[in-house]
């Protein structure tokens, strides 16, 4: 049996055995949470080596600066398209339906950060101190560094790259061993969410939820599907189907940093994108292009005005449309970051902050489906752009790369 069928399997028993047992079901989440901690402990060495080995290997600063340059460029777009649809069909459907909140408690804001500190913390002051907390963005902007200058120092930095070759190709090899324990960490974690979100979700949060997948699956079904069809020559189908086992991935665990080491290795094995462009669009990808989370932010930002009775106009959009791209670049690749950032949209168009309790309680059903296209993006721009250089590998769907 292909281990995407397990999978599915996996999720579709998780969902019924929580339905069935209730709020006691929490007793398997440990297998859940063990594996996450495996894929968990692949990141760092993995993103660290894989793009020192990436920057390096497209040698040339000048095709590196390109590769960037319209990495950013269609990552920034296609965020943008997707909070444009999230802020239309919020409109369409009007989740909150007439619903108007009473007292809730007060949320602590998240102050919207500054341009210049916001390049600032790109740059580590100590690389090491970067690895040991996670910090992605500085993990990618010193691995870059190393990575150009192993290329300009030549023959000198052939060990070292040598090095970093080999340790990217062992976390890839434990990637494969943890992936065979997907079936029971997707069951245990699915298990869990059913069983304690319990039936008692509101109607007007049902219409969030269902909003939020709505525009989130039109988005993979218009502005994916098109790209890879218009930009790469690639059949949807066979993008959707090869990456197949990263969404689920995405989609159990609400973590797009969680899920890279998985999303790289199907955009290598199964979409042709060549190493070197994996290695550089995915990592940045996971931590700044999260198209997911721009949807949801931008459902929400609506739905809040709209409980609050507040009637928002065509500036209000745009500032929404603005404050969620830059939210969604600053959100971390981990489950509910999603939500903390929701604090700096509302700020930023002077929504009330309280909103974000009223979306909690349904956080992580929100998050299952925005991780997965947040990672699903991040694929499809892989592939994109891949094309773009010429080096897409054809791949024959069901044989693999290099058939
Ligand atoms: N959980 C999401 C991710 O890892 C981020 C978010 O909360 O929106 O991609």
């Amino acid at each position: 049996m292909k281990l995407w069928v397990k999978i599915l399997i996996g999720f579709a028993l998780g969902a019924v055995v929580g339905l069935i047992v209730g709020p006691s079901i929490a007793v398997v989440k440990p297998l859940g949470d063990l594996f996450i901690r495996l894929i968990k402990m692949l990141i760092v060495p993995m993103v660290f080596c894989s793009l020192v080995v990436g920057a390096s290997s497209i040698g040339d600063l000048r095709k590196l600066g390109r590769v960037g340059g319209k990495t950013i460029i269609y990552f920034l777009a296609t965020t943008a398209i997707a909070i444009t649809l999230a802020i239309i069909f919020a409109i369409i459907f009007n989740p909150a339906g007439g619903y108007v909140l009473k007292e809730v408690g007060t949320y602590e804001a998240k102050a919207m950060p500054k341009v210049a500190d916001v390049i600032l913390n790109m740059v580590p002051t100590n690389p090491i101190s970067a690895m040991a907390t996670d910090n992605m963005l500085q993990i990618i902007v010193f691995a870059l560094f190393v990575g150009i200058s192993i290329s300009l120092i030549g023959e000198k930095g052939k060990p070292a790259l040598d090095f970093f070759d080999s340790v990217a190709e062992i976390m890839y090899r434990i990637v494969g061993m943890v992936m065979n324990f997907a079936p029971i960490g997707v069951f245990a974690l699915i298990a869990w969410v059913v069983g304690t979100a319990g039936a008692e979700v509101l109607l007007p949060l049902a219409r969030v939820i269902f909003v939020v997948y709505f525009v989130n699956i039109l988005h993979a079904v218009v502005v994916y599907s098109g790209a890879v069809r218009i930009f790469a020559g690639m059949s949807p189908v066979q993008f959707f189907k090869g990456f197949f086992e990263a969404t689920m991935v995405a989609f159990s665990t609400c973590s797009s940093s969680a899920t890279l080491p998985i999303s790289m290795r199907l955009a290598q094995e199964n979409l042709g994108v060549p190493k070197e462009i994996a290695s550089f669009v995915q990592p940045l990808g996971a931590t700044i292009n999260m198209d997911g989370t721009a949807i949801y932010q931008g459902v929400c930002a609506v739905f809040i005005a709209n409980v609050f009775g507040i009637t928002l106009g065509f500036p209000q959009y745009i500032m929404i449309i603005v404050a969620a791209t830059l939210a969604s670049i600053g959100t971390a690749g981990v489950p509910g970051a999603g939500m903390i950032m929701l604090s700096l949209v509302l700020e930023t168009v002077g929504l009330p902050l309280e909103g974000i309790l009223l979306v909690a309680g349904i956080d992580r059903i929100l998050d299952m489906i925005r991780t997965s296209m947040n990672v699903t993006g991040d694929a499809a721009g892989a592939v994109v752009i891949a094309a773009s250089e010429g080096e897409l590998i054809r791949v024959t769907p069901g044989v693999g790369v290099g058939s």
